[in-house]
């Protein structure tokens, strides 16, 4: 009996949905009291608390609300992400800070744990009159040992693809990451790790000034919009960084591409994208 009233109840939600009113016939004088939870979606189409759910077989997870719980297109080889915490100790008073005050005080700096496992910091490497700022998500063996941004295999592919638009790594361009120290064993950088960096990258970009800022791969693109899209969907399109006002672009990091060789044909028409956007 109940498998037939669910029946109905199922076939009266089809047709409403496809704007066909149906006459039901009110319920009998004894109903039985609804014992179980009715799904949300079927009591808003039919507007009714009856007939019964059929139970749910499987568990439904919900996805985190921090950055990138989803595995993604243009994701570094580090591993998940961690729920985020709430709150994190940030810099503060980096408003007046020169170029020279801001790396002092980066390579000082121990607000948030990965200060224990780096080598050096790594600031930024650049030229800081450029109109276009590339922003990985953290530095890696390599960069902690050298203190610079994408160097590696995945750096020299970033040098080709920016040769390609006529910039180098000196002259036009300013690279930088979301964190400055690197995260152990490659892993993304955690939302707490992320959001106690935020302020030094804050300063990076008020002090540049760029027309574009572009993030290479999921993690940054998350970071920098606090959204949780797939990079995939958040290609081809400008987005903003609303606190320094500045358009942003997402696209593949270096690394997914090494792994990810078909891809380089989007990440070429991304560079078109770039390279039109800075000729304007
Ligand atoms: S990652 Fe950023 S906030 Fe954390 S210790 Fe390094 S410089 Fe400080």
């Amino acid at each position: 009996m109940d498998e037939e009233a669910a029946r109905q109840a199922r076939q009266r939600v089809r047709l409403q949905q496809l704007g066909v009113t149906c006459y039901r016939p009110r319920p009998a004088a004894v109903a039985a009291p609804v014992r179980r939870p009715v799904p949300a979606e079927a009591a808003q189409a039919s507007g009714e608390a009856e007939p019964p759910p059929e139970p749910v077989l499987e568990p439904v997870v919900q996805p985190q609300g921090g950055p990138a719980s989803a595995p993604d297109q243009g994701q570094s080889p580090g591993t998940e992400q961690p729920p985020a915490p709430a709150r994190a100790p940030v810099e503060s008073g980096l408003d007046g800070l020169d170029w020279d005050a801001l790396e002092a005080r980066v390579a000082d700096c121990r607000l948030c744990g990965l200060c224990e496992g780096r080598t050096r910091t790594v600031f930024g490497v650049g030229d800081r009159q450029a109109d276009l700022v590339l922003v990985g998500e953290g530095p890696g063996v390599e960069e902690d040992r050298r203190g610079e941004p994408f160097v590696g295999q995945a750096g020299q592919l970033l040098d080709r693809m920016l040769a390609a638009i006529g910039l180098d790594r000196h002259h036009g361009v300013y690279i930088c990451n979301v964190v400055k120290c690197r995260p152990p064993r490659n892993r993304d950088p955690k939302a707490d790790e992320a959001a106690a960096c935020q302020p030094y990258l804050q300063r990076q970009l008020s002090l540049l000034q760029p027309r574009l800022i572009v993030a290479l791969g999921r993690v940054p693109a998350h970071h920098l919009l606090g959204v949780t899209t797939p990079l995939g969907r958040l290609r081809g399109q400008l987005h903003r960084y609303a606190p320094v006002d500045v358009p942003l672009l997402a696209t593949y990091h270096p690394a997914y591409l090494l792994r990810n060789p078909a891809d380089k044909a989007r990440a070429w028409a991304d560079l078109k994208y770039i390279r039109r956007i800075l000729a304007e």
